[in-house]
């Protein structure tokens, strides 16, 4: 008997690093329940702690909200991963969960910001899901059960535009141009289509899944707009999504000295000494508070981002923004919150001769050459700082999913520059 009523289902763990993509398989399902009259109410990609060594890819999830039968979609999201998903990768390990509301916040903030268990997961499932089924090892419950627990505070939007199944793994036909275009007529309302700094395309994968491209922006209409835009190879559909991107939802607040591996943070520190350029162009940088150092990393694909890096001098303050990895913070962003005076020393001009003194020896001060004027201090200079205060991000090339750009601040400035102006 058909029962119909609003239930959620929730895919994860589907891919691998040869093919496939978990939002496809979603989105696939979704066509083919609208196909056969089920309601769609909102369709999520959950982004989970991206910090997780055996997280396939991108650590997407997906969650479906929808009207109809329950068992019966759940019956077609388990055909679908056995036809599609990719068995063979020894990383991929798909879970399907259909529940009848939302699965309890506490394991998706534990997902997005720390690491759950497989049994966990099954605990949590015994005693609140309506079915679910692990493939393999089935680590996709995790995150099939946390993006139907996902709450969104902050959210924003990404168009996936899927390619025609028989040009997947043939290279992809996007025009650059139109991209320039496209987020020239939508920024800021969009982001991470093109790094305009470098010149290059950033919304066009160059792995061998399913997608074409993703647009993220604001709202579903930013997007929308952007995506009529760009000149492409045709393609079959496109999915908009409703997602946990760009919302630092994997931040938390940390200590020096108290933070955990796998989990990225705010932390607050001072420069305690020049960043250091190491091989292969990865800067280091060290920070500190009461609690001790902490070695912060901009590496080598953050491009641009390291010049900023390296502009920090002892002294300054910053709010340090990554993941915590083997011991050190590997920089998304940070922002200087007080900058020091970047100030050195140097032998004073005497007064009457204008010429700069020498030293008169190891702690005797300085002395004139010419009339023999002696100076006890020597003069302070201050170098321009090539640094402003405030936020710094690695370009978008080099951008987490979940990591919050900072085109997005516009929102809250808002309201101050529309008061400058009155
Ligand atoms: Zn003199």
């Amino acid at each position: 008997m058909l029962t119909n009523k609003e239930f959620w289902i929730g895919l994860d763990d589907t891919d691998s690093p040869e093919g496939m993509c978990t939002t496809w398989l979603g989105a696939r399902l979704i066509r083919d329940l609208r196909a056969i009259g089920y309601q769609i109410h909102e369709a999520r990609l959950i982004r989970l702690n991206p910090t997780i060594p055996y997280r396939t890819r991108g650590n997407a999830a997906i969650a479906i909200r929808a009207f109809g039968d329950p068992d019966i979609a759940f019956a077609h999201a388990c055909s679908l991963v056995n036809r599609y998903a990719d068995m063979r990768c020894e990383k991929t390990h798909p879970g399907v969960v259909v529940a009848d509301e939302q699965l309890p916040s506490d394991f998706y903030f534990k997902a997005v910001t720390s690491v759950c268990t497989i049994p966990e997961a099954e605990e949590l499932l015994s005693k609140n899901a309506r079915a679910w089924k692990g493939f393999k090892l089935g680590r996709g419950l995790i995150g099939a059960a946390a993006a139907i627990a996902s709450v969104l505070p902050d959210f924003t939007w990404e168009y996936l535009a899927y390619r025609d199944e028989s040009r997947w793994k043939t290279p992809r036909q996007v025009n650059p141009e139109s991209l320039f275009i496209s987020e020239e007529v939508t920024t800021p309302y969009t982001w991470d289509t093109i790094d305009r700094s470098q010149n290059s395309v950033v919304c066009v994968p160059h792995s061998s899944d399913p997608v074409l491209y993703g647009i993220r922006g604001d709202s579903p209409f930013a997007v929308v707009h952007s995506v009529s835009c760009i000149r492409s190879e045709p393609y079959p559909w496109g999915q908009i999504w409703l997602t946990n991107q760009g919302t630092d939802a994997h931040l938390l607040w940390g200590k020096i000295g108290s933070l955990k591996e796998w989990a990225s943070y705010r932390v607050i520190g001072t420069v305690l000494q020049q960043p250091i350029t190491g091989i292969g162009g990865h800067v280091s940088l060290v920070i500190g508070d009461e609690g001790g150092e902490l070695t912060c990393m901009a590496f080598e694909p953050t491009k641009r981002f390291r010049q900023e890096v390296r502009s920090l001098i002892p002294g300054d303050h910053i709010i340090a923004v990554g993941s915590f990895l083997n011991g050190t913070l590997n920089l998304e962003k940070f922002c200087l919150c007080s900058i020091e005076r970047d100030e050195y020393k140097i032998a004073p001009y005497c007064k009457a001769c204008q010429k700069q003194m020498t030293s008169a020896g190891v702690g005797k001060g300085y002395k004139c050459r010419k009339c023999g004027a002696k100076s006890v201090s020597p003069e302070i200079v201050t170098r321009e700082r090539e640094i402003l205060t405030g936020w710094h991000e690695v370009p978008p090339s080099a951008r987490r999913h979940l990591a919050r750009p900072l085109i997005r601040e516009k929102e809250e400035h808002w309201e101050d520059s529309f008061q400058n102006i009155t």
